[in-house]
């Protein structure tokens, strides 16, 4: 069931994705080599309780962290360790969020480590603006698949993989509702979007195939040819206006 949300809910939900948002910003400050994803993690479950918010990722269906820290060929789901060193050249990609008044934010980015490749640039750069193109979709009387196909097409043109087996959502009350949010898929198919929807986009796209398998941990998803992966997300809400990025800062 998707639930529309009135300008009040928009309004109380602005402060769970600016939290999210920063907690975000200063995880990300956090990435370079030598560094542990759990000191990340750390820095981003502090934040959001000293703003006396909740990480709403911290035990979701059991997950033992506040954020997803994923490494180069990992997409998503990656659980922060103190054993996890970050290296030079590393792509970190960071999936949070925060819970307050009730709602949720929900944000990802992938920070590079130190020096990273050209190659790795251009996926993380393609990506993002995958994400863009994703986002100037969502307008009010398009379609759910106008979101996933302009994705698609972006990434897929730049050689690259678009993950099928996980996607975007809907975020309110709940951090995972519905509709699903898929970053491929055929424009004017799908879910119509109306104003007070509030969805998450979140390409997660590889250098390589899109085929992802899961780790032995019973989390971390990685790329089946192990091809490196980026992953971008802002949570969204749909006005008569246009999209309005509620995660941004
Ligand atoms: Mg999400």
């Amino acid at each position: 069931m998707i639930v529309l949300k009135t300008a009040r809910e928009l309004e109380l939900m602005k402060e769970a994705c600016y939290i999210s948002a920063m907690a975000l910003k200063k995880a990300g400050e956090a990435v370079e080599p030598g560094v542990s994803t759990a000191e990340i993690d750390k820095i981003a479950y502090d934040y959001i309780i000293s703003q006396g918010a909740t990480p709403n990722f911290l035990h979701l269906y059991d997950f033992p962290a506040t954020a997803c820290i994923s490494i180069n060929n990992e997409v998503i789901h990656g659980i922060p360790s103190k054993k996890r060193i970050i290296k030079n050249g590393d792509i970190v990609s960071i999936d949070l969020g925060a819970a307050i008044n009730g709602f949720n934010g929900d944000n990802a980015y992938t920070f590079p480590a130190g020096d990273i490749s050209p190659s790795a640039k251009r996926l993380c750069e393609v990506t993002e603006q995958s994400l863009y193109k994703g986002i100037a979709k969502a307008l009010a009387g398009a379609r759910i698949g106008d979101i996933g196909a302009a994705v698609q097409e972006h990434c897929e043109a730049a050689g690259y993989g678009v993950v099928r087996d996980f996607v975007g959502h809907g975020v309110g009350k709940k951090l995972h509702e519905d509709p699903s949010v898929p970053n491929f898929g055929t424009a004017g198919r799908g879910v119509r979007l109306l104003p007070g929807m509030t969805i998450a986009i979140e390409p997660m796209i590889t250098a390589g195939g899109y085929a992802v398998k899961q780790l032995s941990d019973g989390w971390t998803i990685v790329t089946a040819d192990g091809s490196l992966a980026a992953h971008f997300e802002h949570t969204i809400a749909i006005t008569k206006d246009g999209p309005v990025i509620m995660t941004k800062i």
